[in-house]
């Protein structure tokens, strides 16, 4: 299965494709992850990207689209994959529809997960991230026992700094502008199926599940 999740920053797509993952065994590529990575690391990849991330700017479509490229030919991908977090452009869209035919492969479905702009800020600035396995907890819903300790791996859970108010304006600026026409793009290729995000996260996923199992 070949799967893009969509949606607005904080919208849930990591929430729901760690779900994913845990069912389904697909390799979940989340691209600000990826990114993350190289910041920790200190790579020049790293150093790049954390000037666009710190100000809640698009890393350069031709270095993100590089660096998804090279991930799907890993031969983890082979059996399908989530994406999260791309295509975020038309461009990344286009190259992303040109290199799965290259390979004689295309998507199978693009989930929206959908939640009203009202609420993103809300939840963007309560979201809190273990720094070591990326497991999402929030401050207005569930926080590791022991505090600032991930319950799953002892790492760090802290504040990504472009969950900050003042970036988080921009991030949202920026998915209307770049993101949300792929929402129409998807669309007229017959192959968005919307969720609404707007409710508890089990409830989403419910229905995240159901819409996969119908493709399988
Ligand atoms: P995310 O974790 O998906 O919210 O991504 C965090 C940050 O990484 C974004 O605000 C961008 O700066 C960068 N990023 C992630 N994915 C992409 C992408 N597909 N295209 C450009 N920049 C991206």
């Amino acid at each position: 299965m070949n799967i893009v999740l969509l949606g607005a920053p904080g919208a849930g797509k990591g929430t729901q494709a760690a779900r994913m993952v845990e069912e389904f065994a697909l390799p979940h590529i989340s691209t600000g992850d990826i990114f993350r990575k190289a910041v920790a690391d200190g790579t020049p990849l790293g150093l790049e990207a954390k000037r666009y991330m710190d100000a809640g700017e698009l890393v350069p479509d031709e270095v993100t689209i590089g660096i998804v490229k090279e991930r799907l030919a890993q031969p983890d991908c082979e059996a399908g994959f989530i994406l999260d977090g791309f295509p975020r452009t038309v461009p990344q869209a286009d190259a992303l529809g040109t290199a799965l035919a290259s390979m004689g492969r295309a998507l199978d479905a693009v989930v929206l997960v959908d939640v009203p702009s009202s609420a993103l800020v809300a939840r963007l600035t309560s979201r809190r991230q273990c720094r070591v396995c990326g497991r999402i907890y929030n401050t207005m819903g569930e926080m590791p026992a022991k505090a600032d300790v991930c319950d799953s791996c002892g790492g760090e859970v802290y504040q990504r700094a472009d969950d900050s108010v003042e970036t988080v304006t921009n991030r949202l600026a920026v998915y209307e502008a770049n993101t949300q026409p792929l929402i129409e793009y998807y669309r007229e290729l017959g192959l968005l199926r919307t969720v609404d995000g707007d409710r508890d996260v089990d409830d989403v996923y419910a229905d995240v599940a159901a819409l996969l199992h119908s493709l399988s």
